[in-house]
């Protein structure tokens, strides 16, 4: 080994050692913004080392060297600039973008690598076989990530697109690339094969994706982002380095882990998500609910809310994505405050996917500094919700829906929080529409429920001001 390779190999493995800390830090709301920092830092050092490494490799072509500072600053400024202007609600949509560049990333690592053995010895097993399974994955991810990202942006229409013999077709695609895939092992200097998978797996990742509607879009984008990872490592392994290795089994990992849990929480099963049982199509029955009837509904003022919380022992606050839409954190945590310090016991009850990402109310609460010893958990929260005076559902829906206890619909098997074990609820959200699922929700037509309609911004804020004329009082 010379004297490159083996500092090469020392920078790798403290990158990796940053990465896997960083992962570990990341498990806790309140340290994983330093998680987060002390992976970056990890990568810097990886793709720092990697370029160096191939710049002295490369000596002095100029066309390497110019084609890895451009695509690394190109590829920099896009992220560093869509990172720190991203809304959060829209924070999904650019994981997976990244997730599609990542896969085509690997993807195309794959096949240059394979290029790279045609104009000499054929490639050996151990390289034929990760670029196959990199193009395989990667190209997928590539194309799944892009119509995931498009559905969630609105681009593409968010409901499960269905055709007839669209099973058929699944297992026919799938059966084409992997045939190409084998005799791209096989033959192992024709770049004909591979291309073929590659264009296979690409129509399976939009074939894939397509019909996933409703609440499980989530579940695809981190299974495609656990994809991602393992499209890294096996590029990774074509390539022999072991930074994208283990940077990849890390995301794969952690992708996986993430996968099985939101699958879990939200009642659907992975295998069937892999299968192309996707999607709320095969279950749902009902249909948006723009006119759940409004006469159903007893309305509140914001003073009537006031009124309900200054006098209540518990409250606990159940935000939903109507909270992060309105940008309302700063106002709750007000409220809360207030409410406080005049004796009343608040808390939030977080569910693992209220919003459009895992995590977001946490990461959302902790921008306007809310205690993450007040933010209970899904277990915790129903526990609480019993003894709790007035449930506070601020733009939350699907998450406290009750009829995720009952069979045939969207959300059905869904665990909630039982906001509606609370004495009483207060929901503020600014019409009867249905959320993310499409469906009607009971709680708001419940005898203890109150209704405020109000965007949950405007609407905090008047009650923050009617609320002080109580707490003063
Ligand atoms: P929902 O999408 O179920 O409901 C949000 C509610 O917020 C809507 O009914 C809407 O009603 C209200 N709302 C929207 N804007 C405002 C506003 N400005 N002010 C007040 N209210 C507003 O949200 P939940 O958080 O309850 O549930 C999350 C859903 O999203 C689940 O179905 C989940 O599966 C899905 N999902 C979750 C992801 C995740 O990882 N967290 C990712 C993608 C999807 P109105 O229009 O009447 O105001």
């Amino acid at each position: 080994m010379t004297d490159l390779a083996f500092l090469v190999g020392v920078t790798y493995l403290i990158a990796a050692t940053l990465f896997v800390v960083g992962l570990h830090k990341m498990r806790a709301p309140s340290t994983a913004r330093r998680g987060n920092r002390i992976s970056a830092v990890g990568m810097v050092i990886a793709v720092g080392s990697t370029v160096t490494f191939a710049l002295i490799d490369t000596g002095g072509d100029v066309l390497a060297w110019t084609a890895l500072v451009l695509g690394a600053g190109v590829g920099a400024s896009f992220g560093v600039r869509r990172s720190s202007t991203v809304k959060m609600t829209d924070i999904p949509q650019l994981i997976s973008v990244f997730n599609a560049v990542g896969g085509g990333a690997a993807a195309t690592i794959a096949i240059a690598d394979f290029l790279h053995y045609r104009t000499g010895d054929s490639p050996p097993l151990t390289v034929s076989i990760p670029v196959v399974f990199g193009v395989l994955i990667g190209s997928l991810t590539f194309s799944g990530s892009l119509i995931a990202a498009g559905k969630l942006q609105g681009l593409i229409p968010g409901q499960p697109i269905v055709f007839p013999g669209a099973r058929v077709l699944n297992l026919g695609v799938a059966g084409v690339a992997a045939g190409a895939g084998v005799l791209a092992i096989v033959t192992s200097s024709h770049i004909e094969w591979l291309l073929v998978l590659l264009v296979g797996a690409s129509i399976l990742g939009i074939l894939m994706v397509l019909p996933i509607g409703g609440a499980d879009a989530p579940v695809i984008v981190s299974l495609l982002n656990a994809f991602t990872g393992l499209a890294v490592a096996m590029a990774g392994f074509a390539l022999d380095n072991q930074a994208l290795i283990i940077a990849g089994a890390l995301v794969g990992a952690a992708g996986t882990i993430l996968t099985l849990e939101m699958a879990k929480v939200m009642n659907r099963s992975v295998p069937s998500i892999v299968l192309g049982g996707f999607g709320t199509s095969d279950t749902a029955t009902d249909t948006p609910v723009d006119g759940q009837d409004l006469n159903d509904v007893r309305q509140l003022t914001a003073d009537d809310v006031a009124l309900q919380l200054a006098y209540a022992h518990q409250v606990l606050i159940v935000p939903g994505y109507g909270l992060a839409a309105a940008q309302a954190q700063h106002e709750v945590a007000e409220l809360a405050k207030l409410l406080t310090a005049h004796g009343v016991k608040v808390r939030y009850a977080i569910h693992p996917v209220a919003g459009r990402m895992p995590g977001q109310m946490n990461v959302l609460l902790a921008e306007a500094d809310v205690p993450y010893t007040q933010m209970l958990q899904l277990d915790e929260a129903n526990t609480a919700f019993d003894t709790c005076d007035v449930a506070l559902v601020i733009g939350a829906n699907d998450v406290c829906n009750p009829d995720a206890r009952e069979p045939g619909n969207a959300v059905s098997g869904m665990p909630i929080l039982d906001a509606d074990h609370a004495k009483s609820v207060v929901v503020i959200k600014r019409s009867m529409n249905s959320g993310y699922a499409g469906v009607s929700n009971p709680l708001f037509t419940d005898p203890k429920t109150g209704m405020f309609f109000s965007d949950a911004k405007k609407g905090l804020a008047e009650i923050v001001v009617a609320t002080k004329t109580y707490v003063a009082a």
